[in-house]
């Protein structure tokens, strides 16, 4: 009998979080606007609130994580919102297949989070292209597939970790949750989760990188042995990098609503490269004795900042903080990174050293001050500074926090000292480099192009 062939139609997995979502959405851009049909799959709770742009070419699909009414922070823990999003997920991913095929849009491929394993088992049963996708460094998952594979045993001993192609690294510069195993009490279930990404990796078709090829190379090479790898980013609006995708000028799907315009008028009358930005991403929050040395050493410094901070992180200000800074420094909620990061008066970024915000501020060329928290970050920030050559990294004294001397010592040394002219240098390097990936015939575009004609010839 004939095979029956259909028009591609992806469905994308992220993880419920913005930094996982943003990624996914951008490269499904790409996909769209070479002809691929995309479809976004969260969960019902997060589809109730999320801020979708009318225009935007992707479209929204729901399973349930287990947690429809109240959200996933009722499971009680990271695992067991894990967990029931593994037996929900995979029932009701199944049911979505199913219902798509029964509408006459059958889905031919899958795009998965690296931390939803079981999603390729589900694509599995119904002949589905199934790539993962990740979004920490291929280093952070080589050392993740090395645990795994129970080649870097735990707990971390020794006074460094070598593995292949990636620089010796100190064990606190691995992701946290392997370097604390065992010395507190983070539960061996959430290095089972992250180690767990590479429990049925090698039935993955491909394995797609939000990084670019430069800035990896070797340790991509090295992965490529192992599995078809791309790399497809940096997964930024097209209008900051290489400007084909028309109307491609922001992230599309968000979370938190930005105060936009409060932002872009205080920075609209600060002098070039004035301005320390500081943001820990969407979920970083340092304890109240960071948050104060922070403050503290910023208001002393006296230089502009721009700070965006929950309301929960509000309350670990000093008292009369905010009143108290006047027009040196202005607190959101939540704001454009992109816009902020492309204002010229931007003149330093303090970062947690995620990978997103890591990449958004090479793509402009923005130097960092670098404070990792948790998860991936302490690695980001050893690559930030000694790989990228893009900033300084800040490191917490015997009592666990970065003193206010330390953060005002290297904001300076950016903003104006000798040091801050050759990161500058490179960081602009970077800023080329990442332009140069994603626009016609780079690295990340040809690697989407053979992603592309892959979903074509096996439709
Ligand atoms: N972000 C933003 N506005 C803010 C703070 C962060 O748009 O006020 C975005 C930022 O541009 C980035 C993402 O949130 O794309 C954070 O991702 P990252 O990987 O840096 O950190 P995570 O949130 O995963 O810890």
């Amino acid at each position: 009998m004939e095979k029956k062939s259909f028009n591609p139609h992806v469905l994308f997995i992220p993880n419920t979080l913005q930094g996982h979502i943003t990624p996914m959405v951008q490269f499904g851009k790409r996909l769209v606007s070479k002809g691929i049909k995309v479809t976004l799959v969260t969960t019902v709770y997060l589809s109730k609130s999320i801020h979708v742009d009318p225009e935007c070419s992707i479209a929204i699909e729901t399973i349930s994580d287990g947690f429809d009414d109240t959200g996933s922070q009722d499971a009680g823990s990271i695992e067991a919102c894990f967990t029931s999003f593994r037996i929900n997920g995979s029932r009701t991913l199944a049911e979505l297949i199913e219902k798509l095929a029964d509408k006459g849009q059958p889905a031919t491929a899958v795009v998965y989070d690296g931390l939803f394993p079981w999603v390729l088992d589900v694509a599995k049963q119904y002949g589905l292209f199934k790539a993962a996708f990740f979004n920490q460094t291929c280093a952070v998952n080589s050392i993740y597939y090395h645990v795994n594979r129970g080649l870097l045993k735990l707990p971390l001993t020794g006074s460094h970790i070598s593995l292949p192609e990636l620089p010796l690294l100190l064990p606190s510069e691995t992701p946290l949750i392997l370097y604390v195993y065992g010395k507190d009490l983070t539960p061996p279930d959430l290095v089972e989760l992250v180690s767990n990404q590479y429990s049925n990796i090698d039935e993955a078709d491909w394995l797609i990188f939000d990084i670019f090829y430069k800035m990896e190379e070797k340790i991509v090479d090295w992965m490529s042995k192992l599995w078809k790898v791309g790399t497809v980013g940096p997964t930024l609006p097209s209008m900051y990098l290489d400007k084909r995708l028309e109307n491609d000028k922001d992230y599309s799907i968000n979370l938190f609503e930005p105060k936009t315009s409060t932002c872009m008028s205080w920075l609209n009358d600060k002098p070039i490269g004035s301005v320390v930005y500081v943001a820990f991403g969407s979920i970083g929050s340092p304890v109240p004795e960071q948050m104060e040395e922070l403050a503290w050493g910023l208001k002393g410094i006296n230089c502009y900042f721009l700070w965006v901070m929950s309301d929960s992180m509000k309350t670990k200000l000093p008292n009369k903080f905010i009143e108290e800074i006047s027009d040196q420094g202005l607190v959101v909620s939540w704001c454009s990174q992109l816009e902020v990061l492309a204002h010229k008066s931007i003149g330093c970024f303090v970062t947690h050293c995620g990978l997103h915000s890591v990449m958004e501020a090479v793509s402009f060329g923005v130097p960092m001050v670098g404070m990792p928290l948790f998860v991936d970050q302490q690695t980001n920030g050893k690559f930030m500074e000694d790989v990228w050559r893009s900033g300084i990294r800040v490191l917490p004294d015997e009592t666990g926090i970065v003193g206010r001397q330390v953060f005002q010592k290297s904001i300076k040394e950016i903003m104006e000292g000798e040091k801050g002219i050759e990161i500058k240098k490179n960081v602009m390097k970077w800023k080329e480099l990442a332009k140069e990936a994603v626009d016609e015939g780079g690295s990340s575009d040809k690697n989407i192009n053979e992603f592309v004609a892959k979903l074509l010839s096996c439709s």
